[in-house]
């Protein structure tokens, strides 16, 4: 489109990225250890690190002062130990049947939510012919995942019995929050109120929990008093605010969602873009092509209502979201875009770019669904900062 080309920074890298920067893992890390004062961190890496890369982020987590790591699945754990990390692992959704003797093998700690859990378990550290190392998942409120009060006390007893086997090591007690984002809701002091409770019913069975942690990434920031042992933080890690009504607490956003522009087309006024001609250019204009689409993440339901920043200048989205494509319109006359260029759709800001918390308000949806949600072609990159 312009007769003197310019440098064009963007060639030579993926056209579609998700650059994360471990140097923002490594700085969010270190305000969760400071508001954790003396309780350790448990980086939560589960969903392949929020999408961020569960391995590099991990290391730089562990390496910034998380002391140890949290997942769902046995799956992502073992994934974790293939990748060489040996910090203490935690798991804890498991359905009927998983390998727990692997787990075990691979000095995994094991999440329990109920009585058959425990028996699974015990079963399976004899045949790895080494004790498991369990932590009791109690649901304070949340029913969801965790035992619930009315088979605690037959977890208890299954809890002792394969402890008194040799099978199993009761090393933890956890909890999961249902309103940490609303620091004031009074369920937070309900649950922890039964936390307490399980604890003493822990102890009064002779199983004291070693290690109790309730606190995730909102409770973390912002209820010092629910610390306790271990604080068991995610979205925080990845630099986004857990409680976006309350403060962005000084984190950086880990995640930029950039593409390439592949094409600049002029556009004559009245001309439609995209699919179904939604929108019409009111006059003559250009548009650049963009090689993301909701293939990639870029979700439909995000219609016109986002802009991408290209060379510090935000233009907005026009025409349908496709499959492979977006298209945004750089305006009439001489564009300031030439082919090359990158355009930036999410990230901390460097580049004049929404956030992802742009994004999930405009959806009505959470940051977590926002950097979860892409995918597809988009290639993950890393680096130490953003220049
Ligand atoms: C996902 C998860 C966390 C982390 O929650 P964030 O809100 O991302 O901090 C902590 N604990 C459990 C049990 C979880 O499932």
């Amino acid at each position: 489109m312009s007769e003197t080309p310019r440098a064009r920074p963007g060639i030579g890298r993926p056209q579609a990225e998700a650059l994360v920067d471990l140097g923002a893992i490594a700085h969010n890390t270190r305000i969760l250890v400071e508001h954790a004062g003396d309780a350790g961190v448990m980086a939560v890496v589960k969903a392949d690190g929020y999408n961020h890369g569960a391995l590099p982020v991990a290391r730089a987590a562990l390496e910034a002062g998380a002391t140890e790591l949290g997942v769902a699945t046995v799956t992502e754990a073992l994934a974790l130990r293939a990748g060489g990390v040996s910090a203490p692992v935690l798991c804890w959704l498991h359905a009927p049947g998983t390998d727990f003797a692997r787990a075990i093998d691979a000095g995994i700690g094991i999440g329990v939510s109920s009585p058959r859990q425990v028996v699974e378990v015990a079963d399976a550290a004899r045949s790895a012919g080494k004790p498991a190392l369990v932590s009791l998942k109690v649901d304070t409120g949340m029913n969801r995942n965790g035992v619930g009060a009315d088979e605690l006390d037959a977890c208890l007893d299954a809890l002792v019995a394969a402890r008194r086997a040799g099978d199993l090591t009761v090393h933890g007690l956890f909890s999961h929050l249902v309103s940490a984002d609303v620091p004031a809701d009074p369920v937070n002091d309900m649950q922890k109120r039964r936390f307490d409770a399980a604890a003493e019913s822990m102890s009064r069975a002779g199983i004291a929990p070693r290690v109790r942690h309730l606190a995730n990434s909102a409770a973390a920031l912002t209820r010092p008093d629910m610390a306790y042992d271990l604080v068991r933080p995610g979205i925080a890690l990845y630099g986004l605010s857990p409680a976006p009504d309350v403060g962005d607490f000084g984190l950086r956003p880990a995640m930029t969602v950039r593409a390439t522009v592949v094409l600049l087309k002029r556009v004559a006024a009245g001309e439609g873009v995209s699919y179904g001609h939604e929108w019409i250019a009111p006059t003559d204009t250009t548009v650049a092509l963009l090689p993301v689409g909701y293939a990639d993440g870029i979700t439909r339901h995000l219609k016109n209502r986002y802009e991408v920043s290209i060379n510090g200048r935000r233009y907005p989205a026009v025409g349908r979201v496709c499959m492979d494509q977006v298209v945004v319109d750089v305006g009439p006359g001489r564009p300031d875009v030439d082919e090359g260029d990158t355009g930036y759709f999410f990230g901390p800001g460097d580049h004049g770019e929404p956030s992802a918390q742009d994004w999930a308000d405009t959806l009505g949806t959470i940051n977590y669904e926002v950097v979860t949600g892409i995918k597809g072609r988009v290639e993950r990159t890393f680096q130490d900062d953003i220049s």
